[in-house]
């Protein structure tokens, strides 16, 4: 009798041949399933850091202030001659808002891939704050930052 509890049935063939089908599927797919959480989670923290350009009050090139200041966003599409010149020894090439006294480092932020900081002379009137521009901006009151 005791015997005969402790016996167990061998498992068909054909049921060992499934669970291994079964067990191998899983081995193949659970992985997979897992593969790209580190990615989405550094993506989550990155989104956590950049606010998106919606939350910045960032400064349209159509701005009054940036057209009179020739203001262009892209450094790389200045095209008018007033802009495009050597200030203070410095060739045009070399000049962005990033480089400029006038933009404010300290409160640069990122959205969409771009950094943008509040600049000293492009005042939003309604809201008392200065615009965000971008650090790959440029405009005719560059200013060389110094140190
Ligand atoms: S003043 Fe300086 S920071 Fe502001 S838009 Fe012009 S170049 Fe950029």
């Amino acid at each position: 009798m005791t015997n005969q509890m402790t016996k167990q049935k061998p498992l068909p063939r054909r049921d060992f041949f499934k669970s291994a089908a079964t067990i191998l599927g899983a081995a193949i797919v659970i992985p997979s399933l897992f593969k790209n959480l580190p990615e989405a989670s550094a993506e989550q923290k990155r989104a956590s850091k950049d606010p998106g350009a919606d939350s910045l009050d960032i400064l349209d090139e159509k701005n009054p202030t940036a057209m009179s200041l020739k203001y262009v966003a892209n450094h790389a599409t200045a095209k008018d001659p007033l802009l495009t010149v050597e200030r203070q020894g410095v060739a045009f090439a070399k000049q962005a808002c990033s480089g400029c006294s006038l933009y404010q480092l300290p409160g640069e932020k990122s959205a969409k891939g771009s950094k943008y900081a509040p600049c000293q002379v492009m005042i939003n009137q309604q809201k008392g704050s200065s615009y965000y521009v971008s650090a790959n901006g440029v405009c005719t009151a560059w200013m060389k930052r110094q140190g």
